[in-house]
């Protein structure tokens, strides 16, 4: 029986001087056509790279006809002999520009339509054009280029566990739901008219279960699934790597990560980490850097004005230290080339504004003193603000003072970040960090009640557990985040195992027992089982993967995202379906006003 196709016997990145002579057959892509005359160079692209491949000016009729109706992104099979490019040929840039294939013959295994786009090494297309053609998208190298280094990645992540004690057991897709923080995606029963499964937004509940049956080291690569709003760079379903460990302390938990990263961004990267990540306490993160996920790569940090900004004439600075309140500054250093213009100024002020801050205070070092903005207000006390603050000729001082030492600290930390972006400040590489001892409870101002800051399966720390309820705003709880450069990469904690401190807390965040016992019964149900203490966390895979490939969407790193409406163009979804299929699942439509 005759071949269907001439099948390739090499990949376009694979030959060298070295298979010099061979006959061999590449498929591929069309990436570029050149001619010169009879001559034809075209170079053939498949996953594994770019080969040049040759029709001579002396090629039978048949074969010049064959290359003269080639066109960009045709697919082909290209049957020829390797041969040494002249010296003067080899081209460095290329894995295999020191060969070229010299054509015997050429089939055309399938044609290209008009492109939207060029396949590039990126794509510089609107997004959504990329996201309607995104199998041609992901043809561009870039897109090649990162969707394999998250697959060594995840890969890499597997290794480390398959040498551990780890198992890697699977949850279900389908589950109760149990709406906590987000919203649940639900899926409708066909056979149970009226009743819903939802989607996980994570394993969380399942893999504490799985606590509970004895599997005290579990792992899996989850999908999550949360319904929300597009915002920012979200989407509404995720991947992320869960673990779960019995009888383990935080400590145990961040050494299992320490040690995991350290060997992933070996193997990946060739980037040696350290053997712990530093920890700063919560509070600490956001009085030195404004954010509980602070960009360690520059320093910046920010310092506790009172000392000087009571002592001045500036009513927003006295009053708000008199009522209580933080009055904090930065020291923005006289970069080369930077002009720390009112214009600018003023840009760094609308960064603060947006986190709550009123106002953004400023004064400049020059001349030995301090002059400009707020400094009248600090008359004969200059040489005192030049030495508290450390600030040097060419400096500028920036204040923030609020009421609420949480906007204060935010407000600045946008004004640092901004700062680091534009004075090139930010160091390549990573820097990881621990951030522990967070607040168990945040207080919702809209509903008006106490609510989980991570979940409501995280154990309060031990000395609170007196007054968890007559005083929630102080509680800490036994949380962590792993933050790397500036991104929230993973939370977890240490998790409650007894039943009734798991009430109490539901209890604070508003959710009375009859109703716990209606959505998280079978938690609770378990947890009368003899459960062993135990803690986990999740790092996110497609951050970890944006982070590694220096990009700054996931979008990036993920074969077919929706776009930043929730859409997917590419698919049209989602989309209407036929009636038929709604009378299955016993649904009718309310049609929107
Ligand atoms: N389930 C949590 C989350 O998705 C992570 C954890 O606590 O392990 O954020």
């Amino acid at each position: 029986m005759e071949e269907a196709f001439m099948q390739r016997t090499a990949t376009c990145g694979s030959l060298r001087a070295a298979d010099e002579g061979k006959t061999v057959v590449l498929n591929g892509w069309v990436h570029r056509d050149r001619n010169h005359g009879a001559l034809h160079f075209i170079n053939l692209r498949d996953r594994y790279g770019m080969t040049q491949v040759v029709v001579d000016d002396d090629a039978s009729e048949e074969l010049q006809k064959a290359a003269g109706e080639l066109k960009l992104e045709y697919c082909i099979a290209v049957k020829g002999i390797v041969r040494r490019r002249p010296d003067d040929m080899i081209n460095p840039d290329m894995a295999t520009g020191e060969i070229e294939v010299k054509a015997e013959r050429i089939d055309v295994l399938s044609k290209c339509d008009v492109l939207p786009f060029m396949i590039d090494e990126e794509n510089n297309a609107r997004e959504d054009l990329r996201l309607k053609y995104r199998y041609l998208d992901l043809r561009c190298s870039g897109m090649q280029k990162r969707i394999a280094l998250r697959h060594e990645i995840v890969k890499a992540i597997r290794e480390y566990f398959y040498k551990t004690d780890f198992l890697e057991i699977e949850t279900p897709t389908l589950i109760r739901s149990t709406p906590e923080g987000a919203r649940d995606f639900l899926v409708p029963s066909r056979i149970y008219p009226g009743k819903f499964f939802a989607l996980p937004q994570s394993p969380q509940l399942y893999k504490q279960l799985l606590m509970v049956s004895g599997f005290d080291k579990y792992f899996q690569i989850a999908r999550c699934y949360r319904d929300e709003d597009p915002r920012g760079d979200r989407q509404l379903e995720f991947t992320q790597l869960d673990i779960e460990m019995s009888y383990v302390k935080r400590d145990d938990v961040l050494s299992l990560m320490e040690d995991l990263f350290g060997d992933v961004f070996k193997k990946v990267l060739n980037v040696t980490l350290p053997a712990h990540f530093r920890r700063l306490s919560y509070h600490d993160a956001m009085n030195t850097y404004g954010s509980d996920k602070p960009d360690l790569r520059f320093g910046l940090e920010m310092h506790d004005a009172a000392s000087f900004a009571a002592k001045s004439t500036f009513n927003a600075f006295t009053e708000t230290l008199q009522n209580g309140g933080s009055v904090k500054y930065i020291v923005a250093p006289k970069t080369e080339g930077h002009d720390y213009t009112r214009k600018y100024l003023g840009e760094l002020e609308t960064a603060a504004k947006i986190y709550g801050a009123h106002g953004l205070a400023w004064m400049k070092a020059e001349n030995g003193t301090i002059s400009g903005g707020v400094s009248k207000f600090f008359a004969g006390m200059e040489s005192e603000v030049l030495s508290a603050t450390g600030a040097k000729d060419g400096d500028v001082i920036l204040l923030v003072a609020h009421q609420d030492w949480k906007k204060c600290c935010t407000s600045l930390g946008a004004v640092r970040s901004r700062l680091g972006a534009d004075l090139g400040l930010i160091k390549e590489g990573y820097e990881f960090c621990w951030i522990i001892d967070f607040p168990l409870f945040e207080y919702n101002e809209d509903e008006g009640h106490w609510e989980a800051a991570h979940h409501m399966f995280s154990m309060p720390q031990a000395e609170y557990l007196d007054t968890l309820e007559s005083d929630p705003g102080s509680v800490k709880g036994d949380l962590y985040d792993l933050v790397l450069n500036g991104y929230e990469l993973a939370s977890g904690s240490i998790r409650i195992h007894d039943v009734e401190l798991q009430k109490r807390i539901f209890r604070i965040c508003n959710i009375p027992d009859e109703v716990s016992k209606e959505r998280f019964g079978f938690l609770l149900d378990a947890f009368r089982f003899s459960p062993p203490p135990h803690g986990g966390i999740a790092p996110g895979i497609d951050r970890l993967c944006m982070i590694v490939a220096n990009e700054q969407s996931i979008k990036e790193v993920i074969a077919f995202p929706k776009n930043t409406a929730a859409l997917s163009p590419m698919d049209d979804s989602p989309s209407p379906v036929e009636e038929k299929q709604l009378d299955e699942l016993h649904l009718i439509i309310k049609k929107p006003e």
